[in-house]
Formats: C-alpha cells, sequence, structure tokens
C-alpha cells in the first residue's frame, strides 16, 4: 500500500511548512517593529509635550509675575505719595489699566484653553455679521494696533452673508491674529483684515488677517498651531505670548465647522486664512427679522 500526502512529496510538504513559518515569524517581526516605531513616537511626542508644558508654565508665570510687579509699584508709589501731580497720576492709572488688560487677556486665554480642551471651544452659534465682528475685534485690540504704529487696512466684499458663529469665540480668535500680528509682524507697518466670498461650491466667507513682517519660518510652520508652541524668534526676542494662541484659533475655527490655513514667506509677511461657512438661508432670514426689529 502506498500513502502519498496531499502536498506531494515529504520534502515538499516540509518546504511548504518552513514558508509558512518564515512568513508568520516575519509578519510577527514586522508587527513587533511597527510597534516598537509607534512606542519610541509616542514616547518622543509625550516627551515634547511635557517640554512645551514645562515650557509654558514657566512662560506664564513669568508673563503674570510682569504685569503684577509693575501694578504693585505704580500701587506703592501712588499710595506713598511719591507721585502726586495730576500728569503723573494720569500716567500711573494708564499704566495699571494696561497691564490689568494684559493681565485679563492671559487669564482669558488660559480658560479658554481649559474650556476647549474639555471639549466647549464655542457655545451657541448665531448668523453674525462680518462687520460687527470685525469691529468688535478691532475694538478690543485698538491698544496693540496703536502700539505697532502700523496702517490698518479693513477691506469687507459688499453684499457678504452673515456667517453662523459665537460671535465671542470668533472675535476672541480674530483677536489672537490681530495682536500676533502687531507682536511679530509691526516691523512691516501694516496690517491688513479682509473678508470675501470664498471660491468653490459651498457658501462659505473667507477672512484673512495679513502682516508685512519678518514671516514664520519653514521648519516652524507645521508646529505653530500646537498648544503651547512658541517660535524662535519670540523666544530669542522676548515677544510675550503664552503659545495659546494660534491653537485657540484652530479650536474656534473648526468648531464652526470651518478651516485654518496660514501662507508666510520669510522676509515678506504672514497670511492667515479662515474659512467660515456662510449663515444657511432659513437661519438668514431670522437674521435679517430681528436684525430689523432691533
Ligand atoms: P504666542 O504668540 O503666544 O507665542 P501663538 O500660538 O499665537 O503663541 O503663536 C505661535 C507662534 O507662531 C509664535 O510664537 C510665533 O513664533 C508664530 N507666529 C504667530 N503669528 C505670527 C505672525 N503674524 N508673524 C510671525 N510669526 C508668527
Amino acid at each position: 500500500m502506498s500513502v502519498r500526502h496531499r502536498a506531494g512529496s515529504l520534502e515538499a510538504v516540509v518546504n511548504q511548512v518552513r514558508w509558512r513559518n518564515l512568513a508568520v515569524t516575519t509578519g510577527i517581526l514586522i508587527l513587533m517593529l511597527a510597534a516598537i516605531a509607534a512606542l519610541v513616537r509616542f514616547t518622543q511626542r509625550a516627551q515634547r509635550l511635557a517640554r512645551l508644558q514645562m515650557e509654558f508654565i514657566a512662560g506664564v508665570s513669568h508673563e503674570l509675575r510682569t504685569p503684577l510687579s509693575v501694578i504693585r509699584t505704580a500701587a506703592h508709589n501712588l499710595g506713598d505719595g511719591i507721585v502726586s501731580n495730576t500728569k503723573q497720576v494720569q500716567r500711573y492709572g494708564t499704566l495699571i489699566r494696561e497691564e490689568a488688560e494684559r493681565l485679563t487677556g492671559i487669564v482669558e486665554q488660559v480658560l479658554r484653553f481649559a474650556s476647549s480642551k474639555a471639549g466647549h471651544p464655542i457655545g451657541g452659534r448665531e448668523p453674525a455679521s462680518v462687520e460687527s465682528l470685525f469691529e468688535s475685534a478691532l475694538a478690543a485690540t485698538a491698544g496693540a494696533l496703536a502700539e505697532s504704529r502700523c496702517v490698518l487696512e479693513k477691506r469687507i466684499e459688499p453684499g457678504l452673508p452673515p456667517i453662523l458663529a459665537d460671535p465671542i469665540a470668533l472675535v476672541h480668535a480674530l483677536q489672537n491674529l490681530l495682536i500676533n500680528a502687531a507682536k511679530y509682524g509691526a516691523e512691516g507697518g501694516w496690517i491688513g483684515i479682509s473678508a470675501a466670498m470664498a471660491n468653490g461650491e459651498a457658501s462659505a466667507v473667507e477672512i484673512r488677517v495679513s502682516d508685512r513682517g519678518p514671516g514664520i519660518p519653514p521648519d516652524e510652520l507645521g508646529q505653530i498651531f500646537d498648544p503651547f508652541y512658541r517660535g524662535k524668534w519670540a523666544l530669542e526676542n522676548q515677544i510675550h505670548g503664552t503659545g495659546l494662541g494660534l491653537n485657540l484659533v484652530k479650536r474656534i475655527v473648526e468648531a464652526h465647522e470651518g478651516t485654518v490655513a496660514v501662507d508666510s514667506e520669510p522676509g515678506k509677511g504672514t497670511e492667515f486664512v479662515l474659512r467660515i461657512p456662510a449663515a444657511p438661508a432659513d437661519r438668514i432670514d431670522e437674521f435679517a427679522n430681528s436684525a430689523s426689529r432691533g
């Protein structure tokens, strides 16, 4: 009686098993290598985040300490009667107000970041006119813009539809971009803010905040929207900041179902482009009725 394996000779069977084992071992090896690579990447990211968080804590403490000590010294001088003539008192008043505003700005930024991390970057949305959003953002940043001595150019395409927005959050995002333009782009002497209908199928409005400052180095472009990230130039020149501004802009815009992009060329300037969906037609009617009633 002769018995024959389905796969052929004994040698063929052994070969087949060997190849199968080799394939399984290779598969396991590849999986292990992928897991190790993922672990290394994850650890590197966690380390980077931990470093950025430490830098953030040091940065914020420093940011808080400076205005607080200015306020304390000013209050001391006023209280002790060291400053008494009206002009000087007024100057001290302005100084205390400016520093207190800076403190408020930092605290607001950190609180907003905390609530956006908790999953609430924005509140309820309603149709809002771009004109009124621009006005609020420009009023809130008037001090920083004046300090930068830049020419401000505002352009709004006529007939723009309202956008569906949480006005407070979106104004905060615009404020962050305008303050960055003033902080980093002042040497260019010009800051632009504009709005126009976006090209493409979906009805959306494109908002641009631009400056003619030093621009952002290409190797930093991929990181500027990360939380706590601060550019080399900002750190070297000790420009005030928490590294949360652009991350908040991104979170706020994305919560509006919009997008944010940056276009920057070293030496030429920087432009941030926000694309926000227009309010749907039924909400626009609602908006027009409430505007005519109000
Ligand atoms: P912060 O301004 O507190 O550092 P942001 O998140 O607002 O934090 O910005 C992150 C980094 O992006 C800044 O530190 C800076 O290096 C860079 N940046 C942002 N806006 C501009 C701009 N208009 N021009 C040049 N660099 C900018």
